[in-house]
């Protein structure tokens, strides 16, 4: 069942946003497919932008679910193009928000089924977990790994993760794969 997202507000502060009872969030290197993944829980083509140009989707984007239960879209990391100071605010607002946001109770991380975990999808899953900060894994774009192949890189990528490969979950937005499974998770993560 899509996920009825209605969009609440935009936030260049995590202190900006509204409080919320229970909360997602989702987070992950530009480009790993994060907007569609979003787009395909809710059934919907531009509900979180899916858009290429660096710097212009440096927002927390906040969407409210019928439960009241909330889910955040959290800025991508590693654009290579900005500049090394709105790297450090990008920084700040997402360590701020991930240690400091109440009611915070997941968060998705997003990497490329097809060539993750880069080294910042590493670091990232070694401060979350230095942090105390609860997450789990979601690999994207599973379409476009070959099905003989298939096998070896969930074992590769969990590897990677430092996870087992059960702790995965894989998803293809194109085709639609393990988007229910994604779906029940997070509805039931946020229905009270
Ligand atoms: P974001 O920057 O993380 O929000 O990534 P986007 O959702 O904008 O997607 C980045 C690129 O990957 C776009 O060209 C998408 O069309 C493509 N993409 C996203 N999801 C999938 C997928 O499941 N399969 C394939 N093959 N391509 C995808």
């Amino acid at each position: 069942m899509p996920l009825q997202f209605t969009f609440v507000t935009s936030a260049k502060r995590y202190s900006d946003l509204p409080p919320t009872p229970c909360e997602a969030a989702f987070v992950g290197r530009s480009n790993v497919g994060k907007s569609s993944v979003i787009n395909a829980l809710a059934n919907r083509r531009q509900l979180a932008r899916v858009s290429n140009t660096p710097g212009r989707t440096q927002l927390l984007n906040m969407f409210v679910l019928p439960s009241g239960g909330t889910v955040v879209d959290l800025p991508g990391y590693g654009y290579a193009k900005v500049p090394g100071r709105e790297r450090s605010t990008w920084q700040a607002m997402i360590e701020g928000y991930l240690l400091e946001r109440e009611g915070l109770e997941l968060v998705f991380v997003l990497v490329d089924g097809e060539i993750g975990p880069t080294k910042l999808d590493v670091q990232m899953l070694e401060w979350l977990r230095a942090s105390g900060v609860p997450h789990t894994v979601v690999a994207t774009k599973i379409d476009k790994v070959r099905p003989s192949k298939l096998a070896t890189r969930k074992k590769e990528l969990a590897k990677g993760c430092a996870l087992e490969q059960g702790d995965i979950m894989w998803v293809s937005a194109s085709k639609g794969t393990g988007i229910d499974q994604l779906q029940r998770h997070v509805d039931a993560l946020l229905t009270p």
